[in-house]
């Protein structure tokens, strides 16, 4: 399908002979056969495709949306949606539009197909965060199509380059732009919301913070020589060695405010006593979720590209490694003063990107309106706050003061492992939660 041919004044979601399906899972599929990969490091294929896309359709509700563009091809796009009470403070309700690479051939499908297979919509993107995008924009549809409004003004953002750290999508509208979120206060997003099972019972779990992000390069250096010398301070060597130390690190558990809470409700929940089980123990008994909830105990360091030499008989002058490391809120300057530590003085440590970590209560009017929209939909289901041990765009909108939640409602079969679809292979979401989550956010945004 070739959607350059799209045109503004086309209406997308409506060119699809398949009628049958929910306007959710057809744009969601539309945005997945868009290829939107992000390479990092500022090359895409680029988001414009899919901004211009969600613009048209935005526009097709009545709405002017702006389209930013970062850099060539780096597209982002906002919308105002005015509300009953504008008093009130707006919510961001956001989503982006890039998505990581896809290997084809680690898939079972084609990660750009779109296609909809076992009562599921497979590709890149179906669950991080096209599935979302697509809720986004057809729960704000429900409500302007019957005449309503939302409770309060909304600011609807699809950003560019979430999946590089936001540099040339949130972070630059942020930056650049902060007139697109006056008024904000609040903001909902990808990463929260989803069901677990806990102990045959049903649990949504909400984001209320994410973890600070340190991007580092280690760089060692040594004399470059030939392959068959004796050479006791060979860079690689020594880099394998700094490499080696960081990614087995075992870093103690710290619980926070955040993560205490989350235990101690699982613990309730499956009625166990929290003081005789250990968080490790704990966050295990969440099945599906719970290896989002042990990175979320610990600061993380994971090694994750090497780049050294050029010829098998050359000992180059420098080897380097990217180092993915997560820490907990406020502790990103003690975490790199440890890792300085661990690798020793003679490796250098240039930080490429951080980004600050969020906590916020699990408490207040929109986390009550949350829990009660939830308690309609699916009702006796548990609702639990947790940390992400990753991060989302909700990072440069709290620049603006603008505190952000992770909620993106998907009612969940307890056998499917969402989690670790996200940036994983085969990404797949049922189709019927595509559904609950379009009609969960219109009632949220349509009563909060
Ligand atoms: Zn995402």
């Amino acid at each position: 399908m070739d959607f350059d041919a799209h045109t503004p004044d086309q209406v997308p979601g409506s060119t699809d002979t398949d009628t049958e399906l929910d306007e959710t899972v057809r744009l969601a599929r539309d945005l997945i056969r868009m290829d939107t990969t992000n390479y990092g490091g500022g090359t895409s294929k680029g988001e414009t495709v899919a901004a211009e896309y969600v613009a048209a359709y935005l526009r097709g509700l009545g709405l002017e949306p702006e389209l930013i563009d970062s850099e060539p091809g780096r597209t982002s796009v906002i919308a105002r949606v005015a509300g009953r009470d504008s008093s009130r403070g707006a919510l961001v309700v956001h989503g982006h539009l890039d998505v990581v690479p896809a290997d084809p051939r680690n898939w079972t499908v084609d990660p750009f197909g779109g296609v909809i297979a076992d009562g599921m919509l497979w590709g890149r993107g179906a669950v991080d965060m096209k599935n979302m995008d697509a809720m986004i924009l057809t729960a704000v549809a429900d409500i302007l199509r019957s005449g309503e409004r939302p409770a309060r003004d909304l600011i609807l953002a699809f950003f560019a380059d979430e999946e590089n750290g936001g540099v040339l999508g949130s972070h630059y509208l942020v930056d650049t732009r902060p007139d697109l979120f006056a008024g904000a206060t609040e903001a909902i997003s990808e990463v929260g919301g989803y069901s677990i099972t806990l102990g045959g019972k049903r649990a949504y779990l909400v984001q209320t913070g994410e973890k600070a992000l340190l991007w580092v390069k280690l760089i060692a250096r040594g004399p470059a020589a030939h392959g068959s010398r004796v050479v006791r301070d060979n860079a690689i060597t020594r880099l394998a060695e700094a490499v080696a130390a960081v990614g087995r690190q075992d870093w103690p558990i710290r619980l926070t405010n955040t993560t205490t809470a989350l235990l101690d409700e699982v613990a309730r929940i499956l009625g166990v006593d929290s003081q005789k089980v250990g968080p490790d123990e704990l966050a295990l008994a969440t099945g599906t979720a719970s290896g989002f909830i042990q990175a979320s105990l610990r600061t993380t360091t994971n090694p994750t590209v090497l780049t050294a030499g050029y010829k098998h008989n050359v000992v180059p002058d420098t080897a380097e490694a990217l180092v993915d490391i997560r820490s907990l809120p406020g502790e990103e300057d003690a975490v790199l003063a440890a890792v300085q530590e661990l690798v020793g003085p003679d490796i250098e440590i240039e930080v490429m990107h951080r980004d600050v970590g969020l906590e916020n209560d699990f408490s207040g009017p929109l986390i009550d309106a949350v829990i009660s929209t939830l308690a309609t939909h699916d009702p006796g289901a548990e609702v639990l706050p947790y940390l992400l041990s990753a991060g989302t765009d909700n990072k440069a909108l709290s620049k603006l003061g603008i505190t952000g939640y992770g909620f993106a409602p998907l009612l969940l079969p307890p056998e499917l492992d969402f989690p670790a679809m996200f940036h994983g292979v085969d990404e797949r979401v049922p189709l019927d939660a595509l559904v609950f989550g379009r009609r969960v956010l219109t009632d949220l945004l349509r009563t909060y």
